[in-house]
């Protein structure tokens, strides 16, 4: 019975592990990329400016989207203890307070009222990878790895 606990526990371990550091995509701006949608057909890209993360939308074809209707909310900080973020909109992307390295960053974007709200996460991880030396969130070491 232990050793079945055991044996859960540690495929449980490698899941999260491999979703903490799952495909990493990287935006036209440089920025990480966040699915909003079910089926690639949006997307959102975090870049950060002035201390504060941007988030534009795009399309599928990665070209950013104007925004209307589309409302972000925001949840940030240690794992489990996420709490509610101040979103702004400003002209064609969303502003959002930073959180601090190794804490993460949740939204849920809506196309418009009527949408099913989309959830998306990241943990912003500032610490430089050993490999390029590119910060953690932005690295895409992992997921070349894998292919
Ligand atoms: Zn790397």
């Amino acid at each position: 019975m232990k050793k079945q606990i055991l044996t859960l526990l540690s495929s449980l371990a490698i899941t999260a592990a491999a979703f903490a550091h799952g495909d990493v995509e990287i935006g036209p701006n440089g920025g990480r990329i966040l699915e909003f949608s079910k089926n690639e057909t949006m997307h959102g890209e975090v870049t950060v400016k002035g201390g504060k993360f941007h988030i534009a939308v795009l399309d599928k074809a990665m070209k950013p989207v104007a925004l209307a209707d589309q409302t972000l909310t925001a949840n940030g900080g240690p794992t489990g203890k996420a709490a509610k973020l101040a979103v702004e909109k400003s002209g064609d992307h969303f502003v959002v307070p930073m959180v601090k390295s190794g804490e993460w960053l949740i939204v849920q974007f809506k196309e418009n009222a009527k949408a099913k709200a989309i959830t998306a996460r990241m943990q912003y991880d500032t610490a430089a990878c050993p490999k390029c030396k590119g910060e953690e969130w932005l690295c895409v070491c992992s997921a070349e790895k894998k292919k």
